[in-house]
């Protein structure tokens, strides 16, 4: 046989795809036996990445065993049903199997000619999980995640409001251009503001109100002064399910002050946006109608696989006017119907097929089938959030979602020192987070949809021993 440096032969090829799969199927048997939070704090993760020298190469299959054992020993161990932390989920099977057919086929999404099917399907994924929202949410692009649909938000809403925006950016606008989101908003804001240009001085930050969501008088008054002063409010955003505490502000009322304004209304429902897949929580989301984006987070309550992320939106012209030009060497845009490029009404150019794993996952599951695990994961969660009260905390968060915000109700320990204590047994895994007014709080989130009242049950015994001064 001829040695390739890149290339396989088919026997080792397959020995390959089979050791992959077993990598697959022993993480998922046994990741609810290590400890969820890493243990290597003895410099065992510079050792496993110096390990692998470039000089030699090696075998496949052990290039492969020394990633698996890596990967066990060196990451917090997010797909732990004891996992109750960030938005990190335990990736569905399809998910898993979305994210090796994408590296398999490669299609490139750039162009609809290169890859119809995978062009097509993400865009009847972008129109079905939008019309979820809202019936006027048709169009968008999938993205790396939800701090690019914040971005993408940012840059439609210049366009829409600012004509000039595309071609003399916003020194060559007529007026300052301002940007309201409030206290509770992720702070992928602050980066949008870095890179769009805006600048984080022209990012307003709203205070919270006692149920630590927007205020919206506070809105409105800022609003008011900005305008005294010539400026001009162009971006509001309504946080559908705060990262820190799950609350959704109320964007039936940002709407109408953006709106009454000439803003443009941006609803960043990167995790709660969930809510819309299930008929009884979709009540909590009043308001949508008015939005003119969403951002939503696939690889959140959806539990795919990293890298998933959607930006939804009801004017598909501000979409296109931000990210559309005329490159030569592309294929020729195909004309007939609507056929459309996503380099066009994307950040990105060269794109992966980000909505296979979304695809694959609702196609076996159905809407019914992710609208009753979501249920489930709603019903662990208040029971998370009886039990951390039964515990002897207070819980400061009011939300219909699975994330539970506790402060003790004792004095002696911190909330530091108790997530400190929790994180440090392996048992548990929770929290440390701020409400929007600054103040401590133990978070605990119901992320994975394998959690059950006994993993719940788990945590209030750690908890319980974590208060002990
Ligand atoms: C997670 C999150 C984001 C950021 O999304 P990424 O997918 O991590 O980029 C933005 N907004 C909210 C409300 C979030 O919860």
């Amino acid at each position: 046989m001829i040695y390739h440096a890149l290339d396989l032969d088919r026997a080792l090829r397959s020995e390959l795809w089979q050791a992959l799969s077993n990598i697959a199927g022993r993480y998922r048997e046994d990741v609810n036996d290590f400890p969820v939070e890493r243990t290597d704090t003895d410099g065992s993760v510079e050792s496993a990445v110096s390990g692998f020298d470039f000089a030699t190469p090696i075998n496949p299959i052990e290039a492969l065993r020394r990633v698996e054992s890596a990967m066990r020993l060196h990451q917090t161990h997010t797909a732990h049903s004891r996992y109750f932390g960030l938005f990190n989920p335990n990736p569905t099977p399809m998910g898993i199997a979305g994210e090796a057919l994408a590296g398999i086929f490669n299609p490139q999404l750039a162009a609809w000619s290169h890859s119809p099917f995978a062009v097509q399907m993400e865009r009847r994924l972008v129109r079905e999980i939008g019309m979820q929202f809202d019936q006027r949410l048709t169009t968008g692009t999938f993205t790396s995640g939800g701090a690019e649909a914040n971005v993408t938000a940012m840059v439609c809403a210049f366009v829409r409001l600012f004509p000039n925006f595309s071609t003399l950016g916003i020194r060559g606008l007529g007026s300052q251009p301002i940007a309201y989101v409030s206290a509770a908003a992720h702070h992928s804001f602050v980066k949008a503001a870095r890179t769009v240009g805006l600048g984080t001085r022209f990012l307003r930050v709203v205070p919270c109100d006692s149920s630590h969501a927007m205020d919206t008088l506070a809105l409105t008054s800022m609003i008011e002064e900005d305008e005294r002063k010539g400026f001009t409010p162009f971006f509001v955003v309504a946080t559908a399910g705060a990262t820190a505490t799950g609350v959704i502000e109320p964007i039936e009322e940002i709407g109408k002050i953006a709106s009454a304004h000439g803003a443009w209304l941006h609803v960043d429902a990167a995790w709660g946006g969930f809510a819309a897949l299930i008929p009884e929580l979709r009540a909590h989301l009043q308001g949508l109608e008015r939005a003119d984006s969403v951002t939503f987070d696939p690889h959140k309550m959806l539990s795919v696989p990293m890298g998933a992320g959607m930006f939804l939106t009801a004017d598909s012209e501000s979409l296109e006017k931000a990210f559309s030009v005329v490159a030569d060497y592309m294929p020729a845009q195909e004309s007939a119907g609507d056929r459309v490029d996503p380099f066009t009404h994307s950040m990105q150019w060269s794109r992966r097929f980000i909505g296979l794993k979304v695809l694959l996952s609702l196609a076996v599951a159905g809407w019914d089938g992710y609208a009753q695990v979501l249920r489930r994961q709603v019903e662990v969660g208040h029971y998370l959030r009886s039990q951390v009260q039964a515990t002897g905390f207070s819980v400061v968060n009011d939300t219909p979602f699975p994330v539970v915000c506790g402060v003790p109700g004792i004095a002696g320990v911190s909330v530091g020192e108790i997530v400190r204590r929790i994180v440090a047994t392996g048992n548990a895994w929770v929290s440390h987070a701020a409400l929007p007014d600054g103040a401590p709080v133990v978070r605990a989130c119901v992320t994975n949809y394998l959690t059950t009242e006994a993993d719940v049950d788990a945590l209030r015994v750690e908890l319980q021993r974590a208060m002990v001064p």
